[in-house]
């Protein structure tokens, strides 16, 4: 069979499910292209995208820009590893340290990988600046974490779907309630190994969960009062995602270590980073970690196409501004139906609790309805559907959605 040779939906469903591991359950929809906050399936019906890949795509499909600084170095160099040094990693190196107020960043390519280089960067941070004795580091997280899928990341998993069998686990975290204070404190209070604590300023895969307001800003605090170290994961909140550059930002909290991922790529490339400063970063030297393709060319040159259409664009102002109106228009109607509990978020990364059990397949059934009427959405932990389209909607593309979704649930019957 020819590569490029049209395929149906159910052609290209049936080999995926022939062919690839079953580790994923998808909405039975294939895609075939993608501009702004449309899709396209193979039979060129038109959805409005309202997941983003996880937020990955917060500039919207096949941004130009990103596209053309993508094509564009893909022709003129791709790979050198880090053997040799390029002239694209020293610019996005400036460029996104400048941005976010960091005297360094560490590239890698995906999400987990941030996450594992921040752990390791912590730790070593704890045995050679605060001096605590090898191998006995601990690492505060909080519960219903999402952070990836490396076997490190899910030993502090407490999801038994993602976890389970997958052992022996890696040591040293402690695992807290997200949003409470005390459960941090004390500790942080009890233990005089914790090397830092690592959390989500909105826990997404866990359901759009978003704390107290308040709680960043004082976690931060005690981080500071018991010397440990404040490690965000923004890899789905950041980049504009919650109406901020960063969501910390809304709390004016600056981490210790930050972790960037998804958006950072504006959907076009794996491209994430971790960001600290020399007192932080200094601990890495020649040898200690790496990566092949991070920090390669395209990367760079990707990374720095990215955020310059978040800030040319203003997608930050955008996402508020669109928010405060989708949650708004639902809230208009959420009383009116007996289907949705509420609607939660910040900025354009929101959910809706569906009224029913966590392990009922409403909220399947309704993400089914609307892809019928032209909206893809996914569940995210049973009865809770996540609603994150790109940034670069307008107001009315929103309000056509908006219009979509309540027609939708109003017709909906279980
Ligand atoms: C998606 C995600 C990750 C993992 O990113 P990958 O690129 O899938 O490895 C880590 N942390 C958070 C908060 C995420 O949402």
């Amino acid at each position: 069979m020819a590569i490029l040779e049209q395929l149906t939906s159910q052609q290209a469903i049936d080999l995926e499910n022939k062919y690839g591991a079953h580790n994923y359950h998808p909405l039975p929809v294939v895609l075939s292209r993608g501009k702004g906050v449309y899709v396209w399936d193979v039979e060129e019906k038109r959805y409005y995208d309202f997941l983003s890949a996880y937020s990955a795509v917060n500039q919207g499909h096949c941004h130009p820009k990103i596209v053309k600084a993508m094509t564009d170095q893909a022709q003129r160099l791709t790979l050198t590893s880090r053997a040799f040094y390029n002239d694209m990693l020293g610019r996005y190196e400036k460029y996104v340290t400048e941005t976010f107020g960091f005297d360094k960043l560490l590239p890698m390519n995906t999400g987990a990988e941030a996450v594992e280089t921040a752990l390791k960067i912590c730790r070593k941070w704890a045995y050679e600046k605060k001096k605590i004795s090898e191998n006995e580091a601990q690492i505060i997280v909080c519960e219903n974490n999402f952070h990836g899928r490396t076997t490190t990341i899910i030993s502090f998993s407490n999801d038994p779907i993602a976890r389970k069998n997958f052992g022996p686990y890696t040591d040293g975290f402690i695992k807290i309630e997200y949003d409470n204070l005390e459960a941090l404190e004390a500790a942080l209070k009890s233990n005089k190994n914790v090397a830092g604590f690592l959390v989500e300023p909105i826990q997404g895969e866990a359901g759009v969960y978003v704390p107290t307001e308040g709680y960043l800003n004082k976690a931060k605090a005690l981080c500071e009062k018991y010397g440990v170290l404040f490690i965000a994961d923004e890899v789905q909140t950041g980049i504009a995602r919650t109406g901020k550059m960063l969501a910390v930002d809304h709390e004016n909290v600056k981490p210790d270590i930050l972790i960037l991922g998804k958006a950072l790529s504006g959907g076009a490339y794996p491209v994430s980073a971790v960001l600290a400063d020399d007192d932080v970063m200094g601990v890495i030297r020649p040898g200690n970690h790496g990566s092949t393709f991070g920090g390669n060319p395209i990367a760079a040159a990707v990374g720095m196409a990215a955020l310059e259409v978040v800030k040319e664009e203003n997608l930050a102002e955008n996402a508020f501004e669109l928010g405060e109106l989708f949650r708004s228009e639902l809230n208009k109607f959420i009383p009116t139906s007996d289907l949705v509990n509420s609607v939660r978020g910040k900025g354009l990364l929101n959910a809706i609790l569906v009224n029913d059990t966590e392990d009922s397949s409403t909220a399947w059934d309704i993400c089914l309805a609307l892809k019928e009427n032209g909206l893809l959405a996914k569940p995210t932990h049973g009865n809770i559907i996540r609603f994150a389209p790109p940034l670069v909607m307008n107001r009315e593309q929103l309000m056509d959605c908006v219009s979509i979704i309540i027609k939708t649930l109003s017709e909906f019957k279980k």
